[in-house]
């Protein structure tokens, strides 16, 4: 397909429809032809005192209109010559001193206007280049005045937004691309007026209606006495790689949610231990009850003690289902702002049972003062179940009475960041380290690898960091932090 040659930008020469332009041009031809006429005639043939040839810089003026600068030059040439022409027919062969004299003005008159309006010419020429460079740009580029009027709009914004140039030019722009801003329209405004720039991403309508995400970037153009005259404002469509974004982010919490309830699988027998327990309780003491209920005398305060066992039991299973619909549960990710500490005690209460089952020695040091987290309850609990399983298989191999896991929360110095260690005393990840976060990698025979990925994921998807260390005497450290979600401490 051919592509028409791109228009000329609308703030450098006001563009108008082809059929428009050649009737300019032939307007403006004819207008400079008569002139051209009128005055060689005047000067010629009429025995005015004044240097009618003077007249000629309107015909070169006129001519910028419908001439490049060669053609002005040409006509400008043109006009010195009927200039002396006229002088030879209407002055020869006598050569009056004052013929001499206004001839020369006219001649200096049309030298120096040519002069100028080649220069002036060549100026527009330049910016006109500039701006089809602006047109060659695939983002879309346009101006607009501080009163957000249109002034120009390259082919990248025709592209992008369906509006042609020619019906851009004018119109408010805000209104022309319905911009939805992330923050108040005022921040963005002030922010541009303060320093000069501004960045973000906006949503913005196309003529048809739909809807573009774009990184926009915004700057603010001076006059020559400071005052802010135009924005400039560049717009790279992020649709596609948005829409991507958010499959690529919806393929991930499925895999998550796949791995949880894989990881639940592995947990089975100490999650029903886990239940067992109570009910176990529930049964004996409720046996007890009846028992107690046969007698003659009732012992009452005995049976209250006991029915309150039994109600606590019962919360205790109850409190473990729930935490483990919470983990299979299978949903829209959701940030509240919640207590890491809060989370590593669950957690680690879903594991105790395991940890107690591979003996291992469990120490937590669970800082005081913690600034909350906004993060999705389930996804961090993933993280912190995945990264202390790993830690308890990575001690299968230590002797039974070296296995000591620690789990540390703190904050940072400067109050920003929530962090939260694993330590272990396994067998290190000095051979490894490199391919840990890789997907698929997995040094165990039944493992799938997903693990350190997602966790990845998860924490960088909150705006936070993961990374692995050596520990001096054995073992490595697993450590994650997130952005304090309050700067205060609670
Ligand atoms: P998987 O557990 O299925 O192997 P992960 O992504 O969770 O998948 O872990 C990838 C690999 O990283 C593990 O196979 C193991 O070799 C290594 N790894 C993870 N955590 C530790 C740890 N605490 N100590 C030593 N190696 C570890």
């Amino acid at each position: 397909m051919t592509k028409t040659p791109p228009a000329t930008p609308r703030f450098l020469q006001p563009g108008l429809p082809s059929r428009a332009v050649h009737w300019r041009t032939a307007f403006f031809f004819m207008l400079a032809a008569l002139c051209t006429l009128a005055i060689f005639a005047l000067h010629t043939f009429s025995n005015n005192r004044i240097a009618i040839a003077v007249l000629y810089v309107i015909v070169i003026l006129i001519s910028v209109n419908f001439s490049s600068r060669r053609g002005v030059f040409a006509i400008a040439l043109g006009c010195a010559a009927l200039t002396v022409l006229s002088f030879l027919i209407s002055d020869g062969p006598h050569y009056a001193a004052d013929s001499v004299w206004r001839s020369g003005v006219a001649l200096l008159a049309i030298l120096i206007t040519t002069f100028l309006v080649l220069r002036m010419q060549s100026a527009a020429e330049r910016l006109q280049n500039q701006a089809h460079l602006l047109d060659l740009s695939h983002d879309a580029i346009f101006v607009r005045d501080m009163a957000d009027r249109i002034a120009y709009w390259n082919r990248g914004a025709e592209e992008l937004y369906g509006w042609r140039s020619a019906e851009t030019i004018g119109r408010f722009s805000l209104e022309t691309v319905g911009t939805e801003f992330p923050m108040a329209r005022e921040d963005v405004f002030a922010e541009l007026m303060r320093t000069g720039r501004w960045e973000g991403e906006l949503i913005q309508t196309r003529k048809d209606g739909t809807r573009v995400i774009v990184a926009s970037r915004w700057s603010l153009q001076k006059d020559a006495n400071g005052a802010p005259a135009a924005i400039l404002e560049t717009d790279t469509d992020m649709t596609a790689a948005k829409q991507a974004q958010d499959h690529l982010a919806q393929a991930q919490a499925e895999l998550a949610h796949v791995a949880r309830v894989a990881t639940l699988g592995e947990l089975t027998t100490t999650i029903a231990h886990e239940v067992n327990q109570p009910l176990t309780g529930i049964v004996t003491n409720s046996e007890a009850c009846l028992r107690w209920l046969d007698r003659d005398e009732l012992a009452i305060d005995e049976i209250r003690e006991t029915l309150k066992r039994i109600v606590r039991d019962g919360r205790r299973a109850g409190d473990v289902v729930e935490r483990l619909r919470g983990l299979s549960r299978k949903g829209e990710p959701q940030r509240l702002p919640l207590q890491i500490n809060d989370l590593v005690a669950d957690t680690l209460a879903l594991l105790r049972r395991e940890m107690k089952a591979q003996d291992v020695t469990l120490k937590v040091g669970l800082a005081r003062h913690l600034p909350a987290v906004k993060a999705d309850r389930v996804q961090l609990q993933q993280v912190l179940i995945n990264l202390l399983i790993n830690a308890m298989q990575a001690m299968h191999a230590t002797p039974r009475q070296g296995r000591d896991l620690e789990v540390r929360t703190a904050v940072q110095e400067d109050g920003t960041e929530v962090l939260v260690a694993i330590i272990d005393s396994g067998c290190g990840i000095a051979n490894v380290e490199a391919q840990l976060f890789n997907p698929f990698f997995t040094t165990k025979s039944d493992g799938i690898g997903m693990g350190l990925s997602i966790c990845r994921s998860i924490i960088e998807a909150h705006g936070g960091r993961i990374w692995p260390s050596r520990n001096v005497n054995a073992g490595s450290t697993f450590q994650f932090a997130l952005p304090a979600y309050e700067s205060q401490y609670q």
